[in-house]
């Protein structure tokens, strides 16, 4: 599997992973054609995932700009086309409390009212006519051992003073009896809010709206080489060579090795695995009491998250394998079967019929960051939970790339920290996955 800490280029029209998400859309894109020949653009897109094309979508509209979208191979190819469908309100890995220790009442209400406004634009986007399978609302937070029930319990109160965030707080036995039976789970917190959606169908529809705007992303056209000439930034692809004033980085953890001096070592890659079961029968659903097809994570360091699909099947995901070499390992979606099973013992016989992995792009300071440097922008470090907040950020970019002053917030003040050795990124991850698995199972 492509590694971007391995790899100079994620390849050129390689198609969709076999994902239970591929298997759910017609994947014939009339619009989608490499890029050929000279272009000259004010600004250019390298990536169409969600931050590429809400990126453009906010150019297009909103700024009278129409610009040019390269994508080495299909639009979603990347994390957008592969993720869980959790729609949460999230902005990267750190929680509301650190943020309010580390910078402060205001900059944490000012995050907080950052990431809702990304699930705004995806409600407001889906509303213009996008099917993607929207469940019902409601995300559990579910407790791993006893021991994590205070800390939840403690969250769903600091949400509901600070923000009026109605968060519940659940027992085991009513979590068993109200939502799912996960043998697991030792109580829980419910946001009212989060909600699980088909991600393929979304960022097509996305495609759609922009090509609406005259926008059609060019598929098939990896950004090979760049060079900065007294013209612009000038980019080479296989059949095409592009000069553009501005140029836009949105290929998160898909980024290329060496790819471009401005986001080089500040980012680590990281694998996540899901694995998407057989549907289950009637009888199969009464023995865990599955009712609920809410959004599910756990408070593990190393988390576990889950959700019932509309055909019934259960979509199961946590770590993968470290490196791209031992991405497609049937260990680690097996790993992630025998997890499910220990959550829902009466689940013994099922297996899985999908199983994928796709990178996640962490930061050295758990927050995504919108950033320039000169005219080279670019939005990432999502850290796994990009669906909603990566269309925040590309309305954002696109006013940065305008020119516009962004809301004073570390999320847009600062740009990637570079990685201190960054050559030790995997070991570092190596160490923590120990570190966490300790925690999670003894501490
Ligand atoms: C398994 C998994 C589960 C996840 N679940 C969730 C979830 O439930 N909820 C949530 O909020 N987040 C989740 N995420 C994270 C979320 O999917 C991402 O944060 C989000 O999709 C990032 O979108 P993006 O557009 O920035 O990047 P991507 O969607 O990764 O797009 C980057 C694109 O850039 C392209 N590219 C790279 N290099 C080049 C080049 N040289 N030339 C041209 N194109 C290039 C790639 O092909 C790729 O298509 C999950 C991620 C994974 C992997």
């Amino acid at each position: 599997m492509y590694d971007p800490l391995h790899h100079q280029s994620p390849g050129q029209n390689a198609p969709y992973p076999d994902s239970y998400w591929a298997s759910t859309v017609s994947l014939t894109n009339s619009t989608a054609a490499p890029i050929t020949g000279d272009h000259d653009t004010e600004v250019l897109i390298i990536g169409a995932g969600y931050t590429g094309m809400s990126t453009a979508l906010h150019l297009a509209r909103e700024h009278n700009i129409q610009p040019l979208v390269i994508e080495a191979n299909q639009t979603a190819w990347g994390c957008s086309g592969r993720n869980a469908g959790f729609i949460l309100k999230s902005t990267g890995r750190m929680a509301w409390t650190a943020m309010q220790k580390k910078w402060g009442e205001e900059v944490m209400r000012g995050i907080y009212h950052e990431a809702c406004s990304g699930v705004d634009i995806v409600n407001s986007l889906i509303a213009e006519g996008i099917d993607c399978q929207v469940q019902d609302k409601g995300y559990i937070k579910v407790a791993h051992k006893p021991s994590m029930m205070p800390g939840l319990e403690q969250q769903a109160k600091l949400l509901q003073s600070m923000f009026g965030y109605d968060v519940e707080v659940l027992s085991r036995a009513q979590l068993h009896n109200q939502y799912m039976q996960d043998e697991m789970a030792h109580g829980a917190i419910r946001f009212e809010d989060g909600f699980g959606l088909n991600p393929l169908k979304l960022a097509l529809g996305y495609q759609d709206l922009l090509a609406r705007t005259g926008v059609n992303i060019h598929t098939g056209s990896p950004a090979l080489s760049y060079e900065k000439t007294e013209k612009g930034h000038v980019i080479t692809t296989p059949e095409g060579r592009i000069t553009a004033k501005k140029l836009v980085i949105a290929t998160n953890g898909y980024t290329p090795k060496g790819f471009n001096p401005v986001v080089n070592n500040r980012f680590l890659p990281v694998l996540s695995q899901i694995i998407v079961t057989q549907p289950l029968s009637e009888e199969q659903l009464r023995a865990c009491n599955f009712l609920t097809s809410n959004v599910v994570m756990d408070t593990r360091a190393l988390k576990y998250y889950y959700r019932k699909l509309p055909d019934n099947r259960i979509l199961f995901g946590g770590r993968g394998a470290i490196t791209g070499k031992g991405a497609e390992d049937p260990y680690y979606a097996n790993r992630l079967l025998t997890v499910l099973k220990e959550s829902f013992p009466a689940l013994q016989s099922i297996s899985y019929d999908y199983a994928w992995a796709g990178w996640i792009c962490m930061s050295l300071d758990d927050i995504p960051h919108v950033h320039q440097q000169d005219d080279v922008f670019y939005a990432m470090g999502y850290c796994g939970s990009g669906v909603s907040f990566s269309v925040q950020a590309g309305k954002r970019l696109a006013e940065r790339v305008v020119g516009k002053t962004l809301p004073a917030l570390p999320l847009y003040q600062t740009g990637l920290r570079k990685f201190p050795l960054p050559a030790l990124r995997r070991s570092g991850q190596w160490l923590y996955f120990q570190y966490g698995r300790i925690r999670d199972n003894y501490l």
